[in-house]
């Protein structure tokens, strides 16, 4: 089975619908761009994987456990431990280095400082920011704040990585850079990644693409291509 499935996803905000009966399978090692026009239920498809958003409907399972009715103790335990969340606008801590804010998840989880800042500096070179190491997020581009994010997100070793536009603020060449990195992350560590994109050069670089739609999925279409599931 694969390691994340949605299955029929319904979730309104107040009175706007933005899921509409959405799944999809994510399997380890395996990524998977999450495409569609703006409104169409993108963030709200990923905050529902996340456990950050709660679908009136539908259900969400990570490695066969259900996600979508799991009490916030737990829920916040995978968001640390197993998953990688990557928002839109990097929310990193400002009066921390990008070096330190890249090394504060392992600290917290117990790795000393000189170890965490030792593997933190590998993950910034591995998204292409390491020459942004001792800078503080005000004086990052929205690209290398996005870099940072990413290298922060994957540091500890997510199991699953969901990436909300994260390549949004990079011009195309970073944006195949960021991509080739995921790709490379995906297959060497096992993680399955889902990105969500409007970017079309950016979803060539998954396996798989799932268009939303109005907030319906369509699932196993890649570079015009239909693959099987
Ligand atoms: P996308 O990421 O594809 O742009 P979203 O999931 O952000 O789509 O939004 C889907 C629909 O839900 C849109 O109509 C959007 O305006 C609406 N929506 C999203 N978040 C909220 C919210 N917090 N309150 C009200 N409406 C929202
Ligand atoms: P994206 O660019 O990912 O599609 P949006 O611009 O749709 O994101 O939404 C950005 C943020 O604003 C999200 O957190 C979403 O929940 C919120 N949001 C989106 N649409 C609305 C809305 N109509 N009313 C209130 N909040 C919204």
């Amino acid at each position: 089975e694969p390691l994340v499935v949605a299955r029929d996803l319904v979730k309104a905000h107040g009175r706007t619908p933005a899921l509409r009966g959405a799944g999809l399978d994510l399997g380890a090692g395996e990524i998977v761009a999450v495409t569609g026009p703006s409104g169409s239920g993108k963030s709200t498809l990923l905050h529902c994987l996340a456990g950050i958003a709660s679908p009136d409907e539908g259900s969400v399972t990570y490695a066969g456990e259900r996600v979508d009715t799991l009490p916030e103790r737990r829920l916040s335990e995978l968001r640390r431990t197993e998953f990688g969340v990557v928002f839109q606008f990097g929310q990193l801590i400002p009066e921390l280095t990008a070096l330190d804010n890249v090394a504060l998840p392992l600290m917290l989880a117990g790795t000393a400082r000189g170890a965490a800042q030792e593997r933190a500096a590998d993950w910034l070179e591995r998204f292409g920011a390491g020459e942004q190491r001792g800078l503080r997020p005000g004086e990052l581009s929205g690209g290398q704040a996005q870099r940072v994010a990413l290298a922060r997100a994957l540091v500890t070793g997510p199991r699953v990585v969901l990436a909300d536009e994260p390549t949004g603020a990079l011009d195309s060449l970073a944006s195949e850079q960021v991509m080739a990195a995921l790709v490379r992350t995906a297959r060497e560590t096992g993680a399955a990644v889902l990105v969500v994109t409007h970017d079309a050069q950016v979803a060539a670089y998954a396996d798989r693409e799932v268009r939303l739609q109005d907030g319906v999925t369509q699932d196993g279409v890649t570079a015009g291509l239909e693959v099987h599931a």
